[in-house]
């Protein structure tokens, strides 16, 4: 029998985060799949209240918290030991977690000190043959691959937008408190650093993802670059449609080479074979040509469109649902015009 341990470390505000409400809905659906199965609660943070209350009706058989200051920031040591506590207070022989920075962290320690596994970057749960099992992506998510384990604890971290967010209502939640032995801390957060919130290009809840390719930034048919318009372009279509932005390799690699960049793209937005795998309902490329890593980068992308002056583009080889031969300046201007 599986006692299954839903983990989450909460928000500043005590809430869990929809990542979090993911994984519980998918430990719900995996404890009703495995019969004789339980379903425990853990939650660390500095309140655990709130999310607690939110979780009421979840059908966990109990909610364990670990709270207190020491437990609000992000820190490997006391992470490590508050999730260690609250796994072997469940007994738990499947521990699952969303896949954010804490956890990605600290968890895979934890499952060391339990002498236990676990699998990252798990994108499904479900049950084969009465055992549990997981699914992830391999080789730059080229292929997919489906794994049980016999070794307990194990401890698997889900993917953000791989299932639907719990939403059950709301109570009046009983949190069975946690004690941890303090470890020495070291590390104090003393802050953070972000860009401001309208820099914030990257957006993995947004319905669109569009994708700028280094065509934004090489000649045009005036035997000219237009970086500064395509610049503005962009980041007013951003602007209008909070859509979260990619780029290829190409682009981001430019500014290494001292030519005309666009300056709010960093690394950290391409998209690719060598860049993120991001998961939104709709993509849209623009002056991209759409080789096939980029392709791997779109893999999970629902509905694709493309905008290149090249009826030759790779997307045009089946790699788009729609292809508009087009110039992407043109087009642009235009839709940032009818979105007003
Ligand atoms: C091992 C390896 C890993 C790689 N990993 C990645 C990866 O993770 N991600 C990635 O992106 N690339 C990756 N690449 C690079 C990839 O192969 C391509 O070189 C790159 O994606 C091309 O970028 P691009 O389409 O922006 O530029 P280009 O190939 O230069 O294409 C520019 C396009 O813009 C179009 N264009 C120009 N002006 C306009 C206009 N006004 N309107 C409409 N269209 C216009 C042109 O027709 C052209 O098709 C990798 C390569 C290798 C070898």
């Amino acid at each position: 029998m599986e006692t299954i341990l839903f983990l989450a470390f909460t928000e500043a505000d005590g809430t869990l985060a929809k990542a979090a409400l993911e994984t519980l809905a998918a430990a719900k659906q995996l404890s009703a799949a495995l019969p004789g199965s339980t379903l425990v609660a853990g939650l660390i943070g500095a309140d655990v209240q709130p999310a607690a209350n939110a979780i009421a009706a979840a059908g966990a058989t109990r909610i364990l918290g670990v709270s207190g200051a020491e437990f609000s920031q992000s820190r490997y040591a006391t992470d490590a030991a508050a999730a260690e506590a609250v796994a072997k207070s469940a007994a738990a022989t499947i521990v699952l977690a969303p896949a954010g920075s804490r956890a990605n962290r600290s968890l895979p320690g934890v499952a060391q000190r339990l002498g236990g596994r676990i699998d990252t970057h798990v994108t499904a749960l479900a049950a084969a043959d009465g055992k549990p099992a997981v699914t992830r992506w391999y080789y730059r998510q080229r292929m997919e691959g489906t794994l049980t384990r016999t070794a307990r604890p194990w401890i698997a971290l889900l993917e953000s937008g791989c299932a639907p967010a719990y939403a059950g209502a709301a109570g009046q939640a009983t949190v069975q408190g946690v004690l941890v032995a303090l470890p020495t801390i070291r590390t104090e957060v003393a802050g953070f650093r972000a860009p401001p919130a309208d820099q914030q290009t990257i957006r993995p809840d947004a319905k669109l993802l569009f994708v700028a390719g280094a065509g934004w930034t090489k000649k045009q048919p005036d035997g000219q670059p237009h970086a500064a318009e395509a610049e503005q372009l962009i980041l007013d279509f951003l602007h209008k449609t909070q859509a979260s932005l990619g780029s290829t390799k190409s682009l981001v690699d430019l500014s290494g080479e001292g030519q005309d960049v666009l300056k709010f793209m960093t690394h950290l937005n391409q998209v690719g074979q060598t860049g993120a795998t991001p998961r939104h309902p709709k993509g849209l490329a623009t002056c991209c040509h759409g080789e096939e890593p980029h392709t791997v980068g779109w893999r999970f992308i629902g509905e694709r469109r493309a905008i290149n002056l090249n009826a030759a583009c790779s997307w045009a080889q089946g790699k788009a649902d729609v292809l508009y031969v087009a110039d992407a300046f043109e087009v642009m201007r235009k839709v940032n015009a009818l979105l007003g």
